[in-house]
């Protein structure tokens, strides 16, 4: 066994000295707080000062719920909290990564508020700084940054959401006035959703199709001024564009969405967010990158901070009703099972145990995969990864490991929210125990900043094409022509998990009989599953495009009949690179510290790893890599691991640093 591996927890030398570990919570939170714990206590702070906003979600109606979520917003803007990823000219902190820590933090609370300062600092501000440049830092940024200017972010349209090439909002250039035209063109071309839009944004940050001198050139971002405001505060929409209220939501209505209709309003040329293409006076369009999908996808890429925001806080509500769930369990008791004196605890119960413990499990492993993510983007978003063609990659790597996580990191969110509801009872259903809002606030996390399964599908594109640059502005189509042109072997081997399955599984004992020799709880073991399925599928994947191509389908047929496939094949990618982040994350931490964090941290992050195979062990089966005997092994040991986990529960969840305020209710929380 490689001496880096996580020992199997059962097998430990040192098992008899440890027994049952325990958990030194704080310890435990600062390893899960990690280089921002600072800005992780300042916002746990303002939740506790803002707790009230919990109350005024179920009391106000929702105009004064709304006016209530902006005012606590600019209050938590003056404190520092939400502009820390905005460069300190502009009165922000300079630190990409704090925003993450910050925004993932915010999550513990109500979460309109998160969403609202999701829509005006992350969507609108990030817009204007990482599509801008310099006359639009100037102009804005100071004002947005403290909240005086609010604004929104109108990508999306009723005709189109996820397909955003295809958006029907035009912005021609008229070269006489020296303005951009912005017209919506059709029925359903008009934007939809956007947050900010239908009471309190000032300006918009508008995407539309450019057109000059009668070309096209595909989607741009324009600011536009959607409403004037009076001295004495009221407001109308500004000449020639129509709002209207989306109206009430299945949740998060502390934040105004709208519609927006554009009737011919003009915007100065300088109105163009201009990094990525200009248009000059006398009407002649320019971009330092040539290929106008490549200058799509590298504007995209520049947007991709509020996926990384949206990941963070699913996995952190997941925690809120973890914390309130096990300490429920640890309270509540029903049905004589042991004594017949005392009714038993709900988590005494092996199926309560069953239910718990392995989402426990996996909101650590996400956490530490967002942690990964988050790095990274602060590495490439501070200027810390070069241009090169290695920095290039990293990037094209970050956006689908961003992507991947925050597909993961919401689906996690709505099952465990759901589980935890459940396993509260009826008291569960009462809205003062925070379920009613966590479940319909988080829902959406799923489809907006990407719907979840079309980002599982960038995630393949990556994957099948090896990150490679040359392939950055294929289409589907294209993708699938090109990868049907080579061998099935050829994509396999460009790809890294070729050479990390062939790493792992020499560290472990029996040669190609790996799979029945090694032990379940050597990480190794689980790791070389994960990663030979993933190559497997990716290979199934290849294989049947090549197929259909081959037999003359038509290339978009093709990719549809694959698509299931598709999708696995990204869920088995991002499923591997969550476990290697927990993986690695348990290895670095010293053995002797003291406490017993690693040995509990090893005994979830086996939990987390069998629960994967479990969950997929109908396609091990299928596919010869886990015996029935082996199948079994691995439920009865997720059963011991988790009674194992039990004695744990509450420091585990204590560790989140949720504050007690935000978890609300004394009679169910204890
Ligand atoms: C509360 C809320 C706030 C929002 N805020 C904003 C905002 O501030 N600014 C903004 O611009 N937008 C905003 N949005 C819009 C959001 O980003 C979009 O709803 C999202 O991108 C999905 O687009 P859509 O609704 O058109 O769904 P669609 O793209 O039509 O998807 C519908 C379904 O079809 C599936 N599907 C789509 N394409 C494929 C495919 N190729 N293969 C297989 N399945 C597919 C999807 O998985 C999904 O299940 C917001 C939305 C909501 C609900």
């Amino acid at each position: 066994m490689a001496s880096d591996t996580i020992e199997p927890v059962d097998a430990q030398p040192d098992a008899a000295r440890h027994g049952q570990p325990t958990v030194d919570v704080p310890a435990l939170t600062a390893l899960l707080d990690g280089r921002y714990a600072e800005v992780r206590q300042l916002v746990r702070k303002n939740l506790v000062d803002y707790a009230s906003i919990l109350t005024d979600a179920e009391t106000l109606d929702r105009s004064a719920f709304r006016d209530r979520v902006r005012q606590v917003v600019l209050e938590m803007a003056a404190t520092g909290q939400t502009g820390m990823g905005f460069p300190k000219e502009y009165g922000g902190g300079g630190d990409v990564g704090a925003s993450f820590a910050a925004f993932e933090t915010l999550a513990f609370g109500d979460l309109s508020v998160l969403v609202k300062v999701g829509v005006q600092f992350g969507l609108f501000g990030g817009a204007i700084l990482q599509l801008g440049t310099e006359r639009h830092h100037e102009k804005y940024l100071e004002d947005l940054v403290t909240g005086r200017l609010m604004g929104c972010f109108a990508m999306t349209e009723t005709g189109h959401g996820s397909n955003v090439q295809a958006l029907g909002t035009v912005a021609t250039y008229d070269a006489a006035a020296g303005e951009f035209v912005i017209s919506t063109t059709g029925p359903d071309a008009n934007k939809d959703y956007i947050g900010n839009a239908a009471e309190h944004g000032e300006l918009a940050v508008v995407f539309a199709q450019l057109e000059v001198a009668g070309e096209a050139h595909g989607v741009h971002a324009f600011v536009v001024p959607i409403r004037t405001r009076a001295e004495s505060g009221a407001s109308r929409p500004a000449p020639g564009v129509r709002i209207e209220d989306d109206g009430l939501k299945m949740g998060l209505n502390g934040v105004d969405n709208g519609r927006l209709w554009f009737d011919g309003v003009r915007v100065p040329r300088e109105a163009l967010l201009n990094r990525f293409a200009d248009v000059s006076e006398d009407g002649t369009y320019s971009s330092p990158i040539d290929n106008p999908n490549r200058r799509f996808f590298t504007m995209l890429g520049t947007l991709i901070q509020g996926r990384v925001c949206v990941g963070g806080a699913g996995i952190n509500a997941s925690k809120v009703a973890l914390a309130i769930a096990v300490r429920y369990a640890l309270k509540r008791r029903q049905f004589e099972a042991t004594s017949p004196d005392q009714e038993e605890l709900l988590l005494d119960y092996g199926q309560h145990q069953r239910r718990l413990l392995p989402l426990l499990a996996q909101t650590y492993a996400l956490h530490f995969a967002q942690e990964v993510v988050a790095g990274h983007a602060h590495g490439v978003f501070s200027g810390e990864v070069g241009d090169d063609e290695a920095g290039q990659k990293f990037r094209r790597e970050l956006e689908s490991r961003a992507a991947g996580t925050k597909a993961l990191g919401t689906w996690h969110a709505t099952r465990t929210i759901q589980e935890c509801r459940e396993a509260c009872g009826g008291a569960g259903y009462l809205a003062e125990n925070r379920f009613a809002a966590l479940k319909a606030d988080t829902d959406v996390f799923t489809t907006f900043e990407g719907d979840n399964t079309v980002l599982l599908q960038l995630v393949a594109k990556g994957l099948l094409t090896d990150y490679s640059s040359e392939f950055e502005e294929l289409d589907q189509l294209g993708m699938v022509r090109f990868v049907a042109s080579l061998a099935v072997e050829t994509v396999i081997e460009r790809t890294s998990v070729h050479k990390l399955f062939e790493r792992v599984r020499d560290l472990l004992p029996g040669g190609d009989q790996w799979d029945q020799e090694a032990g379940v709880l050597d990480s190794d073991y689980q790791l070389a599953m994960l990663r030979w399925r993933e190559e497997h599928i990716l290979a199934g994947v290849a294989r049947r495009l090549k197929r259909g191509i081959e037999a003359g389908m038509n290339p978009g047929e093709v990719f549809s009949r694959v698509q299931d496939h598709v999708i696995h094949a990204a869920r088995a990618h991002v499923e591997r690179l969550v476990l290697e982040a927990f993986v690695e994350k348990v290895r670095a931490m010293p053995d002797d510290d003291g406490h017993d964090n690693k040995v509990a941290l090893g005994l979830l992050c086996n939990l987390h790893a069998l629960s994967l195979i479990e969950a997929d062990r109908a396609w091990f089966m299928e596919h010869g890599r886990l015996t029935v005997m082996r199948s079994k092994e691995i439920s009865r040991r997720i059963g011991s691991l988790c009674r194992r986990v039990r004695p744990l529960a509450r420091e585990l969840v204590d560790a989140f640093g949720v504050p007690e305020e935000m978890l609300r209710s004394k009679e169910l929380v204890g």
